[in-house]
């Protein structure tokens, strides 16, 4: 068993996760089992509770944990599947230290943070790397955070328990252009490994992010003052047009070969074809469309990070190129439809409270009435039921009972389950459920097969009471859970593809393996751009 441990230094926002993703990806291509896991340093017990605001996307895995968006990067780059054991923050290590002390299991010890605390770190490296050749652990944070020294303390006492021939330890730092010097500066650098070394612990590759080449006597600089070989001084320039160009870019620096050999593991060479066509088909794209995602945190970057990703997997796929319009759905209450014109695809991702609801439901109009191809994962979904059931149904003040408790027409209302649940975090329908396709949906055709398993987070559900009338008037159930007979998908009859789904098909895609739902909104969206030139 071998570990590797990515550290980042100088800023946060360095790619580190998605730099744990790339090697993850190229020790896959040389035959390994490779899994990839977070430590994140912050008290929450997890990202549920936070806002998109600080902390971007809560991805959820198959067994209902609410992660850091970095565990998408892994899924999408990897072929691992991941679980709780391998998203960890220290919220969850304090917790289970305390429940310990409250047992008696310390036999009357005082509790620290050594031992206690990183006997705790360690168990979860051991634990989460079970079954696989290779574990790599990312430690959030930036090298001289406080709350992140019990992590690296950790880090440091297990290259000894490990054997340090086991044990590689990669460290991602920014090699900044100072314009007035007209020049590259490995000083932030040098302290940042230094700030490491002090910790005792001694990085064994250097992935140095930067706009530029950092050209040789930098690297000779960086190898001399950071102790690194000078082979395992990895530039990163800030890719051009996708993150998966970031495996080939990493493998043509032979990073992978440097790890293989410091671990001394023995593997058989590379294999990169699969990146290669991925690259390929971005960098030569048959077909160009636009899509527009109606959302409330619009501005944020990482929001909606998975739903943007899987669009793109869905351009791969039918060879296009996807052009993401991102469409405030605020403005669109304000400012009406007009932004919407031209587009060739639309989408309404998941979302929680009041904001912009109305800019989701009028986009959900415009697409139907104007056979736009349509796709609404989660709250996008229930949007589409409560248009239909207000414009098609005519009754008009159909709502979900999230934002109108009082709505004479509760066609989406909360679960039996969840009523009387105040608590927030993890009290959630989450994780993955079965979902029987129906014969003849677009679902079924676009998935084929009957049965499937999606993930999900939410809180409210289709009221079936609806059901009758709403599939009457042209509102298909395309699938539903064969457990507890809960809709999953609704499908608009007679229109190219308008698809909604209770669950969160995005945490599912990869570029390789684009997720089928996406590819077939892709290709509706490539044959309305047809209709339109
Ligand atoms: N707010 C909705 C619910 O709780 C939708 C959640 C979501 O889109 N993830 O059911």
């Amino acid at each position: 068993m071998k570990y590797i441990f990515v550290t980042g230094g100088v800023i946060s926002s360095l790619g580190k996760g998605l730099t744990a993703a790339a090697l993850g990806a190229l020790l896959e291509c040389r035959g390994l089992k490779v899994r990839i896991q977070k430590f994140d340093p912050y008290l929450n017990v997890d990202p549920g509770t936070m806002s998109p605001y600080q902390h971007g996307e809560v991805y959820v895995l198959n067994d209902g944990a609410e992660t850091d968006l970095d565990l998408g990067h892994y899924e999408r780059f990897t072929s691992g599947e991941l679980s709780r054991l391998n998203s960890l923050t220290s919220g969850q290590v304090y917790e289970t230290v305390i429940q310990k002390e409250r047992r008696g299991d310390y036999l009357g010890k005082t509790v620290q943070v050594i031992p206690h605390i990183t006997n705790e770190i360690k168990d979860r490296i051991l634990k989460g790397g079970e079954g696989v050749d290779i574990l790599i652990t990312e430690i959030g944070g930036t090298t001289g955070d406080i709350e992140g020294l019990p992590f690296l303390e950790a880090l440091r006492q297990f290259q000894h328990d490990a054997g340090r021939e086991n044990v590689a330890f990669l460290h991602c730092t920014l090699v900044p252009f100072i314009k007035a010097a007209g020049e590259l500066k490995t000083k932030p650098s040098q302290q940042s490994v230094a700030k490491l070394r002090e910790i005792g612990i001694q990085p064994d590759i250097l992935v140095c992010r930067t706009d530029r080449p950092i050209g040789e006597e930098n690297r000779q600089k960086l190898s001399l003052y950071c102790n690194v070989g000078i082979d395992a001084v990895i530039e990163c320039r800030d890719v051009e047009n996708s993150i998966y160009e970031l495996p080939m870019m990493l493998a043509e620096q032979r990073i992978d070969e440097i790890v293989v050999k410091r671990l001394g593991i023995q593997c058989k060479p590379i294999d990169i074809a699969p990146w290669r066509e991925i690259v390929r088909r971005i960098h030569h794209p048959k077909h160009q469309v636009r899509v527009g995602v109606v959302g409330k945190y619009i501005e944020l970057q990482d929001a909606y990070k998975s739903v943007y990703e899987s669009i793109i997997h869905g351009g791969i796929a039918n060879e296009a190129h996807v052009e993401i319009v991102r469409i405030d759905a605020e403005d669109l209450e304000t400012k009406g439809t007009a932004s919407l014109a031209g587009l060739d695809g639309i989408l309404v991702p998941g979302g929680f409270g009041n904001r912009g609801i109305e800019g989701k439901i009028l986009a959900v109009q415009f697409a139907r009435e104007n056979k736009i191809p349509f796709y609404g994962l989660c709250l996008g979904m229930q949007v589409t039921v409560i248009e239909f059931a207000r414009h098609v149904l005519g009754l008009k003040q159909a709502h979900s009972t999230e934002f109108a408790p009082q709505s004479p027409d509760p066609v989406i209302h909360l679960m039996e389950s969840q009523k009387g649940v105040f608590t927030k975090g993890g009290t959630m329908r989450l994780g993955k459920f079965d979902c029987q396709l129906t014969a003849g949906s677009h679902s079924r055709a676009a998935y084929g097969k009957d049965l499937i398993q999606e993930r999900h987070r939410h809180r409210f559900e289709y009221n079936d009471a609806y059901r009758t009338r709403l599939e009457a008037a042209g509102l298909i159930v395309g699938g539903v859970n064969p457990q507890s007979g809960l809709v999953e998908i609704v499908e608009v009859k007679d229109h190219p593809f308008m698809v909604g789904v209770q669950y969160h098909p995005e945490f599912k895609s990869k570029p390789n393996q684009a997720h089928p739902l996406f590819a077939a909104f892709v290709k509706a969206a490539i044959e309305q751009s047809k209709k339109s030139c």
